[in-house]
């Protein structure tokens, strides 16, 4: 093997981000993915929040934020750096608004100091002009209870507005997509699955990749199959550290007939749901207790089937019925939808427990990352808008 070929394993987000960066610097890619196209999974289906940190107000700590920040404040340049163009007109024009309710499982003081805080941290990074949008003066406002009678049912006890955005995760899937395919030095393997990955005999760093097609052997692997990594994992040697949760979330994309009035709205903190209005039209919406339809602490999930027909309709009415007493006026996105899709994907988190206790694993995310034994890299993407920053730290590590 005289130039130095590498295994991805996984096309989303983290996968295409690697691949792409290792052939820039000359290494032979090979990605592999089950889907027939890259993107196809959960980084094309959510809801694209570029984190701050403000959504893990239940931890306790601001390890959280800090974790995420540096990523989500360099999404911009490190996405531009891979699709070559800028993320102007897919982006969320106005500030986040976060709910409170009344089931919270942090009360409003709690947030309001922790939101204020988050800010603090913002303000101080060397990055924050750099976000989607300057956030080098970056404040928490807190609603007045006037404002928030017209924006939100009698179970929403404050609100606050952050100054977070989200992008339009299918135009940047369509995007890296094509990125991806005409990449010199990425070989794109589609409709495989990864069945292991193991050293191969006799040789020092050397991997054989085991799929349901040709096998392969690779100087290194990276794996970034998120719901499928940790199988892979074991099987080369990488043992997982419980305690860990795979599940898989369904939510809702609609795109309106003719323009809504809507703000990009959380209900925190806890099982509860929110609301993205991209650009007037585009929306996706939630209600994490509908949403969760299959949650395991073992090493893989299986994918469970979306729904379609009248299963679809029932499920796209548990999401309003659920938000619309949260947020008066969000049924008129509903009844001007012109297509509703109903898609979702898969989350990991270390970490284990329900939303609605405040001492579970899942309030907080600030271990993801990469682990790794020889030449076999496993990452843990953790949340989609750390992963261009994290996909580059990882190709200049093994690029040297
Ligand atoms: C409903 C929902 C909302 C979310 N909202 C946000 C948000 O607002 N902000 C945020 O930052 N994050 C959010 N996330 C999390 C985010 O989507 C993920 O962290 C991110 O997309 C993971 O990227 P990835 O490339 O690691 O995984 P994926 O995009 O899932 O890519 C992994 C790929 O591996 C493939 N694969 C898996 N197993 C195998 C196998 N054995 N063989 C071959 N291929 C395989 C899959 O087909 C897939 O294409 C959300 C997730 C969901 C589900």
């Amino acid at each position: 093997m005289s130039r130095r070929r590498v295994a991805v394993l996984g096309a989303g987000i983290m996968g295409c981000a690697v691949a792409i960066h290792l052939a820039r610097r000359g290494f032979d890619v090979t990605v592999y993915d089950r889907e027939p196209a890259p993107m196809a999974a959960a980084s094309r289906w959510n809801e694209g929040k570029i984190h701050l940190g403000y959504i893990y107000g239940a931890d306790p700590t601001l390890a959280t934020a800090r974790h995420l920040l540096t990523g989500g404040l360099q999404f911009e340049d490190r996405l531009r750096e891979l699709l070559g163009e800028d993320l102007d007109g897919h982006v969320t024009a106005d500030d986040d608004i976060y709910l409170v309710h009344r089931r919270s499982v942090v009360g409003p003081e709690t947030l309001r100091a922790k939101f204020e805080a988050v800010s603090d941290l913002v303000r101080e990074h060397p990055d924050a002009d750099r976000y989607l949008v300057d956030v080098s003066d970056a404040r928490t406002a807190e609603i007045d209870p006037d404002e928030l009678g017209t924006l939100a049912g009698d179970d929403i006890v404050a609100g606050f507005r952050v100054p977070e955005r989200s992008v339009e995760t299918r135009w940047v899937a369509d995007r890296l997509a094509v990125v991806i395919a005409s990449e010199p030095g990425v070989t794109l393997r589609l409709d495989t699955t990864v069945l292991g990955v193991e050293p191969a005999d006799g040789e020092r760093d050397a991997w054989r990749v085991r799929t349901d097609g040709d096998d392969e052997r690779v100087n290194v692997v990276v794996n970034a199959l998120w719901g499928g990594r940790l199988a892979i994992d074991a099987g080369a040697g990488l043992v997982p550290q419980p305690p860990w949760t795979h599940r898989f979330r369904q939510c809702v994309f609609i795109r309106t007939r003719t323009a809504c009035v809507a703000p990009s709205a959380l209900v925190a903190v806890g099982p509860f749901g929110d609301v993205k209005n991209y650009n007037g039209r585009d929306f996706y919406l939630s209600w994490y207790p509908a949403g969760l339809v299959a949650e395991s602490s073992e090493l893989e999930l299986a994918a469970p089937e979306l729904p379609s027909g009248p299963e679809a309709e029932a499920f796209v009415g548990r999401v309003r019925a659920a938000l619309e007493p949260l947020m008066p006026g969000i049924g008129r996105v509903f009844d001007e939808a012109e297509s509703t899709v109903v898609h979702g994907g898969f989350v990991y988190a270390r970490g284990a427990g329900a939303l609605d206790d405040p001492r579970s694993g899942l309030h907080r995310r600030d271990r993801y990352g990469v682990e790794r034994t020889g030449t076999y890299f496993s990452v843990d993407t953790g949340k989609y808008s750390t992963a261009p920053w994290l996909a580059r730290e990882l190709a200049a590590g093994i690029a040297g």
